[in-house]
């Protein structure tokens, strides 16, 4: 199969129409039209074989991750999103590995309408670049970079998952890998959330009515509030057992390795945001209509730098393996 092949595999799969595409896929570049009021918000992220996913990770997976990273970067902004571009490096022209990859980035891009308006094909080491646009009205985006002193940091759903799901990969025999599709198991929740992450849009929209700043955290939760603490020039203490998904995990896996996942595994693409106290109660009952807990972890201060807390209250310190106890 030749390059133009592949291409209009893809474009058959991922055939979604949008009227604001004023010049789609098939052209030497496409245009779009931006709502009046409203301004263009544009990401990409580059998933490399082997360093982002496992070599053998499902082809639908990787479409289906390719496309939800870069939601979840324009949900991390109360964006609505509406278009992608995808540049693919691809080892060989397996056209079954193409149509399954393109299947699995459109059943996502299908939930959004996220309409694919181009792409790059090339031959190389499988590497998927996508970029995503999507829209917010002028001047409404969050930012990382807007936390205050007495707000409270809020996390949008569990947090650990996907370290968990890859943790089990690596360490699980090739056999009993299978025949987990059918289950629900903790096991399979795990996997699904490190192979098919769902990008928190709609929280992303909601979080715009109520947020002083906002990320998605992808490269682990100490990282990423780390990033809204420097731009926003504030400090935090945040409570461990606060986290969700760290009890749980905790109990599956102990504390040590529970600790590290959640506050370092990354690939959650859960939304963190912090907002002032008194409009917690209002945001919180909006997320419950809208199916998502909104759990606080703990509170924004103005002294720099990140403090978490266990159990009794005593501070974790981060070392070079991660973080762990005062000795
Ligand atoms: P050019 O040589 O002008 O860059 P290409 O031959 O690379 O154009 O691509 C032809 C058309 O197909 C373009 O509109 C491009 O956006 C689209 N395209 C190429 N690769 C992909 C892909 N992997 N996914 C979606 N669209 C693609
Ligand atoms: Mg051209």
């Amino acid at each position: 199969m030749n390059e133009f092949a592949l291409i209009d595999l893809i474009k058959a799969e991922c055939a979604l129409q949008r009227a604001d595409v004023r010049i789609g896929n098939g052209d030497d570049a496409a245009a779009v039209a931006i709502p009046d009021g409203h301004e263009l918000l544009v990401c990409t992220d580059t998933l490399v074989a082997g360093r982002h996913f496992p070599m053998d990770t499902r082809p639908e997976d990787i479409g289906w991750k390719s496309l939800a990273v870069n939601l979840s970067d324009l949900a991390a902004m109360g964006a609505t999103p509406a278009f992608a571009l995808l540049a693919l490096c691809l080892p060989s022209a397996d056209s079954d590995w193409v149509r399954a990859f393109a299947r699995g980035f459109a059943d996502l891009a299908r939930l959004h309408d996220v309409a694919l308006i181009g792409g790059d094909t090339s031959r190389g080491p499988l590497t998927i670049t996508v970029t995503a646009l999507g829209f917010a009205p002028h001047g409404r985006a969050l930012k990382r970079s807007g936390a205050r002193p007495g707000d409270t940091i809020v996390v949008c759903g569990d947090i650990g998952l996907a370290a968990a799901g890859l943790h089990h990969l690596t360490t699980m025999p090739e056999r009993s890998r299978d025949g987990l599709d059918d289950s629900k198991s903790s096991m399979q929740r795990w996997l699904d959330a490190l192979n098919r992450p769902t990008p928190q849009i709609e929280q992303g929209l909601l979080l715009r009515h109520y947020a002083t700043s906002a990320i998605d955290i992808s490269d682990g939760l100490a990282a990423d509030l780390g990033h809204v603490l420097r731009q926003s020039g504030v400090g935090a203490d945040i409570q461990l057992p606060s986290i969700p998904g760290f009890e749980a995990l905790s109990q599956s896996f102990g504390a040590d390795l529970a600790i590290r996942w959640v506050l370092c595994g990354g690939d959650d693409y859960v939304l963190l945001a912090t907002l002032s106290p008194d409009r917690f109660d209002e945001a919180r009952a909006a997320f419950q209509r809208s199916g998502v807990m909104l759990t606080p972890i703990g509170n924004v201060t103005a002294a720099p730098g990140l403090r978490v807390h266990d159990i009794r209250g005593s501070a974790l310190a981060l070392d070079k393996a991660g973080w762990d106890h005062f000795a």
